[in-house]
């Protein structure tokens, strides 16, 4: 993973959780690097900028989703790229900022793995250092350096499912399947599942199932907890 700007670490991930109990996180919810105002901040991978609804504790932030992970810029002095935009590896997405929830110039830095976030951590986030330092590495769907990812199957029950650019209801739809087709489902999560780079559904909605999931996936699911 490319390092988001240049600086030194302030908080660490999981710190302060008295301070962040307020947005009921466990603790600090991402990685704190200080620096200069304005300095570059990039993107760590490819991806396409797909800005989620955050608190306003954020600021100005940006959100990159890599397909299979996503990764957070936040209390950003201005931006350079706009939702839907693709970004490449290293493209400089905005300034360094203190804009938000902030006490000085520093980039907040999160990575989000779905399936796979720390416990407490509503948006999958987990620890940023172990990737920023080599020692884990990201879940890319589709390229050679990540493991390969745990495929389930599912059908849709319901007439109509949409396939959205995010796993979100705020997420553009860029198509549309229709009852007792047939989909193989990564990153798993109780409510969404990603089915190809930049594809999400639905798994459920107001409690309703909209994908039936094959023994591997409703074991997945199971153990995952279904409350989220
Ligand atoms: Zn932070």
């Amino acid at each position: 993973m490319i390092t988001p700007t240049q600086g030194s670490i302030t908080q660490h991930f999981g710190e302060n959780p008295q301070v962040y109990a307020r947005w009921d996180y466990p603790g600090h919810n991402g990685l704190d690097l200080a620096g200069q105002l304005g300095q570059p901040v990039l993107a760590v991978a490819a991806g396409r900028v797909a800005n989620g609804y955050e608190p306003a504790g954020y600021g100005t932030y940006i959100e990159v989703d890599h397909g299979g992970f996503s990764t957070l810029y936040a209390h950003l002095a201005f931006r350079l790229v706009n939702d839907g935009q693709p970004a490449a590896a290293g493209e400089v997405l905005g300034g360094l900022g203190s804009t938000g929830f902030s006490s000085g110039p520093h980039l907040h830095f999160e990575v989000r793995i779905p399936g796979q976030g720390a416990p407490g951590y509503r948006r999958h986030q987990v620890d940023p250092l172990p990737y920023l330092q080599g020692e884990k590495s990201l879940p890319a769907l589709g390229s050679p350096e990540g493991e390969a990812p745990e495929v389930v199957t599912g059908r849709v029950l319901c007439r109509s499912l949409l396939v959205r650019s995010r796993p979100s209801t705020q997420g553009a739809v860029v198509s549309r399947l229709a009852h007792g087709d047939e989909i193989a489902l990564h990153a798993l999560t109780a409510v969404w599942a990603q089915i190809g780079r930049g594809r999400y559904v639905a798994l459920r909605y107001d409690g309703e199932e909209l994908v039936a999931l094959d023994a591997d996936g409703l074991q997945r699911l199971s153990a995952a907890g279904r409350g989220a």
